[in-house]
């Protein structure tokens, strides 16, 4: 399907951004389009004006701070995360960057993007919740950081708000992270996944079986200590054609067990 006439803007500066989408009420931001320019063909969305961030540099690239901390530009693309000698600092990252989709779709998709869209089947969003990332939020009243456990609010929905843009994402020092997924084929959507990080505390968070990342917190790493966590939470998760809501709920635990014995590997 052709997609619906719309304006188009390239800003080159984020300031530049935030002034279009405040006076245009209709105005989206646009990354990398993997997701947006197909919602748009299937009328799901259609904003007045396409807000193009690919003319702002200061929204990409990645800076390694001396105390391991990674500091990520929203339209770095999955490849270049996977390609970043900085982000081997927190090797999960280029990881799981590597198994999203295909090489197409990881040239030209962002992690701001992935996280922007918060499609509940998503490598990034339970992945940015293990590992303790914030999201950096600039619009006309300033910047402000969100914690990723409070960043994904519903499905396709997050803390960033009308008028504003996702700036950078802070992701602190760790290194003992683990990610498990089942795919619909090889590097397919997830049916369900599972990220884990141990660095301080053990915090586990489940995609696929909810609107937002679920979070567990284990007593231990130990696989019944995980499984019984997954339980304690009462998953529902959503029933379609791929999955049953209770083999998800299962997968969920299994997952879970995995990405932890993987990010307790070596710690
Ligand atoms: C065939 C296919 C298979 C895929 N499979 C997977 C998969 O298995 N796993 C996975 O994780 N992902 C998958 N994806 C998603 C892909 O990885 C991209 O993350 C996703 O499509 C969005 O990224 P984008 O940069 O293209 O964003 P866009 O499509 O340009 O934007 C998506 C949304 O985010 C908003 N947005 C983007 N950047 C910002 C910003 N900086 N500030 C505010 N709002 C912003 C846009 O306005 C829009 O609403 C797949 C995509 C395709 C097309």
């Amino acid at each position: 399907m052709l997609l619906r006439e719309v304006d188009y803007a390239k800003p080159s500066s984020v300031a530049d951004a935030l002034s279009i989408l405040a006076a245009h009420g209709g105005a989206r931001a646009l990354a990398g389009g993997q997701t947006l320019l197909n919602v748009m063909k299937a009328r799901v969305a259609s904003p007045d004006v396409l807000v193009d961030l690919n003319g702002i540099d200061e929204l990409r690239g990645i800076e390694l701070a001396p105390d391991g901390t990674l500091s990520i530009g929203a339209m770095t693309t999955c490849t270049e995360i996977c390609e970043s000698a900085e982000a081997r600092a927190r090797p999960i990252l280029a990881e799981v960057c590597g198994q999203i989709a295909d090489v197409q779709v990881r040239n030209r998709g962002t992690i701001g993007g992935n996280i922007c869209s918060n499609d509940p089947t998503n490598h990034l969003p339970p992945l940015l919740t293990a590992i303790g990332a914030r999201m950096r939020i600039q619009g006309a009243n300033g910047e402000r950081e969100v914690e990723a456990a409070d960043f994904f609010l519903g499905v396709y929905v997050t803390a960033v708000g009308q008028g504003e843009l996702l700036t950078k994402i802070v992701v602190p020092p760790g290194r003992h992270d683990g990610f498990a997924a089942v795919t619909l084929g090889v590097d397919g959507t997830c049916i369900a996944n599972a990220a884990a990080s141990v660095n301080g505390s053990l915090r586990v968070a489940l995609g696929c079986v909810d609107a937002v990342p679920v979070v567990v917190s284990p007593s231990s790493g130990d696989d019944d200590a995980v499984r019984a966590a997954v339980r304690g939470v009462g998953l529902e998760p959503p029933s379609d054609v791929h999955a049953s809501g209770e083999y998800r709920a299962h997968l969920a635990e299994v997952l879970a067990v995995r990405a932890v014995r993987r990010a307790t590997e070596g710690s």
